[in-house]
């Protein structure tokens, strides 16, 4: 096939198939080693420059365009992603078929590559943080402290109880008959509290 020698006409349906699958694959994988030479770092910084693989979602970073990477040199192990070098995170494409790429075929140094090359395009990078807030006051440390409280309370529980049961098992058969009366009167409360968080 590379060669233009192939006789397509004389193969059936399943070996041409596969063949073709096969091509793809190798395509795919010379677009990877392409992409970090440095006639591939220029065509792929065209690219950028036109924002070709999209802008970053994420409203602190300004439109910042995109650079395809692969999460795995591997193949068939993860589709390609997007990152932003702004924020340095990731982004799922929003094309169904971009989203259907091998993250091989560009892998997992290519946008580091480029910005060592072209490092005048590195963009500055934006300490700006969004703050959750309800109504002016911030929101995220007294749900933190919430959290906190409810796994003490659950972790406290949970020693009064073995404690407890502790206690009681080194005492007469109806005795621990009441143990599992008191166990049962102390676990209902708690699963109510879980109830109601959900
Ligand atoms: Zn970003």
């Amino acid at each position: 096939m590379i060669t233009d020698n192939l006789d397509e006409d004389g193969l059936d349906e399943k070996v041409r198939e596969q063949i073709e699958k096969s091509a793809r694959h190798l395509f795919g994988m010379i677009h990877a080693r392409f992409v970090i030479t440095s006639r591939g770092l220029m065509k792929m910084l065209d690219k950028y420059k036109r924002a070709e693989f999209g802008r970053c979602p994420r409203v602190l970073c300004n439109m910042q365009s995109l650079l395809p990477v692969g999460l795995s040199d591997i193949p068939m192990t993860k589709t390609v992603k997007l990152y932003c070098p702004r924020c340095e995170d990731i982004y799922n494409p929003k094309s169904s078929r971009h989203g259907a790429i091998d993250g091989a075929y560009f892998g997992t140094s290519f946008p580091h590559m480029l910005f060592q090359v072209h490092s005048n395009y590195l963009p500055s990078k934006n300490t700006e943080r969004y703050v959750p807030r309800i109504f002016g006051f911030k929101v995220h440390d007294i749900a933190n402290q919430q959290r906190w409280q409810d796994k003490a309370r659950e972790e406290f529980e949970k020693k009064r109880l073995e404690k407890q049961q502790q206690m009681n098992s080194n005492t007469g058969v109806t005795r621990q008959l009441k143990t599992l009366e008191n166990s049962a009167s102390l676990i209902e409360p708690n699963t109510n509290t879980n109830d109601n968080k959900q």
